[in-house]
């Protein structure tokens, strides 16, 4: 009998080449005896229709979706009834090909939810969040969903700004939530929770946002940037005395649940997160 082709999933995006989703997932393919295969897909804004379309013909049976493109490919795919909300989100992460129908989902929302509920119950926090872009945008569900007392959000793009706020205040109209000018008018000192969806950390040379005499012992930050594991931010949140988390786990657990939606099985998570940590290890060495 002729052998199956592997089946292919992968992670659509550009850049991508620095994702950490194949060694994760592969690592889960492999643990789970799946015969399949996780790839880089690293297409051009003008390449990505043709490519979604073409994802039946080339034996793609799933994909993560990130930078520059979870808005894009909403339009792109069909969304099941409890997933109708991601027309307001406007961000999809995983895409699920059953036959000839896309799929899509977002699970970076119930990623970053399983995983700040770890660490904080966010109910009745007051929240600065730093970023307005695609990831904050699940932060920022996410917070109104549990029910965060009030949030002020900074970033450096004021249009960002002004569509997330009109997204989740059409979601909940009774959210507490204002956009400021800087970070200084975030207000730290008086908050809770303070959550960085901004890129800057990422490289060594980025400026931390925040100051040191910003930050106080009473507050819980967490980075949604993972590489590196311990950005400036961590350092001097540490130092004051704060709670912090980076955004590893929350990657482990948003594609636990993308692993989920293609196969069906449980994802295998002690796998999954030593292959996350061996490769932030190899980054570093
Ligand atoms: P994004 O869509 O590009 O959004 C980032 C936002 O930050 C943009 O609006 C950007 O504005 C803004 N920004 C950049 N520099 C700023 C500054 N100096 N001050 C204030 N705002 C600034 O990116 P994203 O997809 O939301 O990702 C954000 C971060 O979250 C990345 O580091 C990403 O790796 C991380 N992330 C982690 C996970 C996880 O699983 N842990 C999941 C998703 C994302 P401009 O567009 O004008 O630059």
């Amino acid at each position: 009998m002729a052998k199956l082709p592997k089946k292919i999933y992968g992670i659509l995006g550009y850049p991508v080449r620095h994702s950490f989703s194949p060694a994760m997932h592969n690592a889960a393919f492999q643990a789970i005896g799946l015969g399949a295969e996780y790839k880089l897909f690293e297409k051009k804004p003008e390449e990505v229709e043709g490519f979604i379309k073409s994802l039946s013909a080339e034996g793609i049976f799933g994909l993560n979706v990130t930078i520059p493109y979870k808005e894009k490919v909403l339009s792109l795919v069909t969304l099941d009834k409890e997933s109708f909300y991601l027309r307001q989100i406007k961000a999809i992460n995983t895409v699920v090909r059953e036959g000839d129908i896309l799929k899509g989902f977002n699970t970076d929302i119930p990623g970053f939810q399983r995983h700040l509920k770890e660490n904080i119950d966010p109910v009745n926090k007051k929240v600065a969040l730093l970023g307005a872009g695609g990831a904050a945008r699940a932060v920022l569900y996410v917070l109104a969903k549990s029910a965060a007392k009030e949030i002020s959000v900074y970033d450096i793009d004021k249009n960002k700004t002004r569509d997330i706020l009109a997204m989740i205040k059409g979601l909940f109209p009774a959210i507490i939530i204002n956009s400021v000018d800087s970070v200084e008018q975030l207000d730290i000192k008086n908050k809770d929770l303070l959550i960085n969806a901004t890129p800057i950390g990422m490289k060594e040379t980025d400026n931390c946002l925040i100051n040191e005499d910003m930050m106080h012992r009473n507050l819980f930050v967490y980075d949604l940037i993972y590489n590196p594991s311990e950005t400036k931010l961590l350092t001097l949140a540490k130092k004051a005395g704060a709670k912090t988390s980076n955004g590893l786990k929350m990657l482990l657990y948003q594609g636990m649940l993308s692993l989920k939606h293609w196969t069906g099985l449980e994802a295998p998570q002690d796998v999954m997160w030593q292959a996350l940590q061996k490769e932030l290890n190899t980054c570093r060495a």
